[in-house]
């Protein structure tokens, strides 16, 4: 097939992933928005395939090896562990990447090979570096949101000069390795694995709250390592697939730090939280309530904000969380849900959570709009959120959240808090909402206590 044509159909599937990502920006849309990218990826594919000269059977290796492993997750990877997923997705975009340098930078060296020119070492060499970190970093956010490590920030001493040096030396051995490819084989072994650790250095000391940023920040690296990884094999839709990843993670990123009030260098290189600064112990009474109890409240509430957590994910109550709405609806009571930014454990997390259990998108409110009125609303009903309504953010400047803007559910007439227990969320730091005069502590797993209320609803 004519590189012409396949450059063209190139065109077409990368203007059908442009169409996609901007459906994907409103949730009436979003779902077709998926569906034409995934069109313009297979497009994509199957043109791929009549490039002349392959060898298919290591293509049929890789895809029936591709497709197993796709669909063993998608069967087995429970809906609560999509950010890990996630994570994990962009390490293997950026090993991927990592690895498609080494083939080409190995075929290069071969004596029987031409010599390589300055560009295709230069772009081998960002592949190998961007995936690397990508790869190692995301594994390490892996470890963090699966909670196999610590979610506190890892600091020890002479780590930014470390981290500096390890930068600086991995720049001389590319350059290095521009000049002299083919003696350098062991130098760019050296390169391969520094980048790996320099990806699980710049994300250890990253701690709790942060995450979203880092994990936005990775997704946007895996976009840019395979952006390096289309020039290294010179073609044309990996480039632009992998600059929209890069460009939209950045936006993303950008977004997340904005949620947190905090500049990207401060989340990258300020180790927030780790060791000087902890939050006070919280001490003081906590109002226990029932479902009886809560019931009664709620049936006579003019106006209820529903502000949804990761605890919601957990006990999947999305569903009939929006049944409690539609209830409270029909008895008279205003309803709105107040989501945070980085609520749950990714980007949009609530969102594609109430999305698929059909809450009106109309009812989405974001916290800069009902904070201002928080005094006004008779009942705040806290499902699994911890972090993301702790008044410290706000309040104490030695807390680890300190300056994250937060849902203020403190500031309303009464606030239910939906939790098991009074363990503390991903920043594991106490939350002194708990032991506010209007919170009232609605012990239990989230599904079962709004299958009760449900249920005293429905009389
Ligand atoms: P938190 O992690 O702060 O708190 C979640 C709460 O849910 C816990 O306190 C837990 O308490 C409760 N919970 C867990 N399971 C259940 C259940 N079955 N029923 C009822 N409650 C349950 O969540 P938030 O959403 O408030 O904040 C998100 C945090 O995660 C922030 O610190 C954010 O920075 C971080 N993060 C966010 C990412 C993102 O992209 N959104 C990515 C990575 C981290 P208990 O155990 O007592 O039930």
């Amino acid at each position: 097939m004519s590189i012409t044509f396949i450059n063209l159909v190139y065109i077409l599937a990368a203007l059908l992933f442009a169409l996609g990502i901007k459906m994907l920006s409103s949730p009436d849309t979003a779902r077709k928005g998926n569906f034409i990218s995934a069109l313009g990826m297979l497009i994509a594919i199957i043109v791929t395939l009549l490039y002349s000269g392959l060898d298919y059977k290591w293509i049929i290796v890789g895809g029936v090896a591709g497709a197993i492993i796709g669909t063993l997750a998608a069967k087995l990877v429970k809906m609560t562990q999509m950010p890990e997923m996630v994570a994990l997705f962009n390490g293997f975009g950026g090993i991927a990447s990592l690895l498609v340098g080494w083939s080409e930078f190995h075929m290069y060296v071969q004596p029987t090979s031409a010599a390589p020119s300055t560009v295709s070492l230069i772009t081998i060499f960002l592949a190998v570096l961007i995936g690397g970190i990508t790869f190692s970093g995301s594994l390490v956010a892996w470890g963090k949101l699966a909670e196999i490590l610590n979610s506190k920030p890892w600091l020890f001493p002479g780590q930014k000069i470390i981290n500096a040096l390890l930068f600086a030396g991995i720049l001389a051995a590319g350059a290095l390795l521009v000049i002299n490819p083919v003696g350098n084989y062991p130098v760019f072994i050296g390169i391969v694995v520094v980048s790996i650790i320099l990806g699980v250095l710049s994300v250890v000391p990253i701690g709790g709250a942060d995450m979203p940023v880092v994990i936005a920040l990775l997704n946007s690296y895996s976009g840019l390592a395979a952006c390096a990884a289309g020039f290294v094999i010179d073609n044309n839709l990996l480039i632009v697939a992998g600059a929209l990843v890069g460009a939209s993670g950045i936006i993303l990123t950008n977004i997340m730090c904005k949620a947190m009030n905090r500049s990207l260098a401060n989340v990258l290189f300020s180790g927030f939280g780790a060791t000087t600064r902890s939050s006070k112990k919280v001490e003081g009474e906590v109002k226990p309530i029932s479902v009886d109890d809560a019931y009664l409240i709620l049936e006579a509430a003019g106006s209820v904000v529903i502000v949804p957590g990761y605890g919601m994910a957990v006990a999947q109550a999305q569903h009939v969380v929006r049944e409690l709405g539609e209830l409270l609806e029909a008895n008279g009571t205003e309803v709105s849900y107040a989501v945070h930014p980085v609520a749950g454990r990714m980007p949009g997390h609530m969102n594609v959570l109430l999305a698929e259990a059909n809450v009106p998108y109309e009812q989405l409110v974001e916290p800069q709009d009902v904070n201002p009125k928080m005094e006004l609303i008779d009942v705040a009903i806290v499902i699994g959120a911890n972090d993301v309504v702790n008044p410290d953010a706000r309040d104490d400047n030695n807390s680890p959240l300190y300056g994250m803007p937060i849902i203020e559910v403190d500031r309303a007439k009464t606030t239910f808090v939906l939790k098991r227990s009074m363990a503390a969320g991903f920043a594991g730091v106490d939350n002194p909402l708990f032991f506010g005069t209007n919170t009232r502590m609605l012990f239990g797993d989230a599904k079962a206590s709004i299958t009760g209320l449900v249920s005293e609803f429905k009389g």
